[in-house]
């Protein structure tokens, strides 16, 4: 038994074979290869293609066909999965269902005929966005002891200062930790750092450099009031200092479920996993990517790798979908916890960025206050963004039904105390200077009328 089979090679010229039932498929192969005068070999593919341009596969199982329909026969050279991805730039690469069909599977990769298409990284055109004037020669900031002593406390009044003076306090605190010295970190390159940082925030009214701010002088207060500052190693305070610097920047103002349902760029680039806290980690990586700005230029390889594994550690951390997680995996560790366990300091570190964060209610209510309002018409403005862009809407930032003596009496009831609390088992002299604040700010907020 055989069959004839009839090919049009390429478009260049028709053929006819004839192939019998013993023939393998394998031998099929190297027949149409022999054919267009190519030699066999595992780099090219063989396409059948039928009138319609169906693909069909290589196989002996072929249909007989006519001379009016000759089957066409194409051949591709595959490519390393290395040179797809160089060239991804430049090329489309298009999936083809049906070559799933085909016995030898591969990307089919055309040259584009329009513009090369690049894949924004919104991290990458953020930081090469910001223009400034690098500055040299800076002199270090000098304080009195009394602003001193009062930075390393919650009670400390942010509203007193601008911008460029907590720029300094920064420095201060990186000074006073002697991260400088330890990391050998030229003071000009952490004055440009921060700057940049500061020009990498937006304006929003609730994410924005002064609540970076707030959450490090946050962070420095406590590992001092716990003494911590005694018990972590350099490179644990420098990884808290840069991620809490680092922890929001440049925030969009909408939250994640705004960007999922919104299929933002930032959703679709970090496949809905925690996009905004990814956005903050990597804007703040390619800050460091500028010689001018590279606070970590000194560190060896080895240690910046640490370094790097634990502020994306940290960043990642305070993504509050995670909160109860993380929260409920430290009260675990709590009944035992040991400083000599790596796994047990880590847990601490992501406690004390999680906590730093959401810590306005520590604060006075004076200075904290504000935050609350702040919070709330961001959150108002993206529940706006979300009815205009017919997406679902966040109730809890409807501002027709949101009731800030309600919300922020929940907040602290339900996420800021148990935080705080199971914190407090592990480090001395929370009570006072922590936990007695959030009680009287919750007292405060369950008697408020609005
Ligand atoms: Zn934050």
């Amino acid at each position: 038994m055989s069959k004839k089979i009839y090919l049009n090679v390429e478009g260049i010229g028709n053929e006819v074979i004839e192939i019998f039932s013993k023939t393998t498929t394998s031998e099929f192969r190297t027949f149409l290869c022999n054919v267009a005068d190519y030699k066999d070999d595992s780099n090219i593919i063989l396409k059948l293609y039928k009138h319609d341009g169906t693909i069909i596969p290589v196989s002996t199982e072929i249909e007989s066909n006519t001379v009016d329909e000759p089957y066409r026969l194409v051949f591709r050279k595959t490519k390393q999965l290395s040179q797809i991805e160089s060239c991804s730039n430049s090329c489309k690469l298009l999936a083809n269902e049906e070559d799933d069909n085909q016995l030898n599977i591969n990307p089919r990769i055309t040259q584009s005929s329009t513009k090369p298409i690049k894949t924004p990284c919104p991290a990458k055109t953020k930081v090469e966005k910001i223009e400034m004037i690098y500055r040299h020669n800076i002199e270090r900031p000098t304080f009195n002891k009394e602003i001193t002593d009062h930075l390393k406390e919650p009670t400390f009044d942010i509203w007193q200062w601008k911008e460029n003076g907590m720029i300094s306090l920064l420095e201060y605190m990186f000074i006073e930790l002697k991260l400088l010295d330890y990391y050998n970190i030229n003071f000009d390159t952490l004055d440009n750092f921060l700057h940049c940082c500061k020009l990498c925030y937006n304006k929003n009214p609730f994410h924005n450099f002064v609540h970076c701010f707030c959450v490090t002088q946050m962070m420095y207060g406590m590992i001092h009031i716990t003494d911590l500052v005694k018990i972590l190693t350099p490179r644990e305070k420098l990884i808290l200092m840069l991620s809490c610097i680092a922890h929001d920047l440049d925030h969009p103002g909408c939250n994640n479920t705004y960007q999922i349902n919104a299929k933002t760029d930032l959703a679709l680039i970090y496949n809905d996993q925690s996009p905004l806290e990814n956005h903050h980690c990597a804007v703040f990586f390619y800050i460091l990517k500028k010689p001018e700005t590279n606070v970590l230029e000194s560190l060896s390889k080895e240690e910046f790798n640490e370094v790097r594994k634990g502020i994306i550690q940290c960043i990642l951390a305070t993504d509050m979908a995670k909160h109860s997680t993380l929260v409920g995996q430290f009260k675990d560790m709590t009944g035992n916890f040991d400083f000599k366990n790596e796994e047990h300091r880590t847990m601490l570190l992501l406690m004390l960025i999680k906590s730093a964060d959401i810590s306005n209610e520590v604060r006075p209510t004076r200075v904290a206050e504000p935050w609350v309002d702040n919070l709330l018409e961001e959150f108002f403005m993206q529940h706006d963004k979300e009815i205009i862009e017919g997406l679902p809407e966040s109730a809890m930032m409807d501002r027709k039904k949101v009731k800030k003596s309600t919300t922020q009496s929940s907040f602290i009831s339900y996420v800021m105390i148990p935080i705080f609390e199971a914190m407090a088992k592990v480090l001395p002299n929370m009570d006072d200077s922590v936990i007695q604040p959030i009680r009287t700010s919750l007292a405060y907020y369950k008697n408020l009328k609005v």
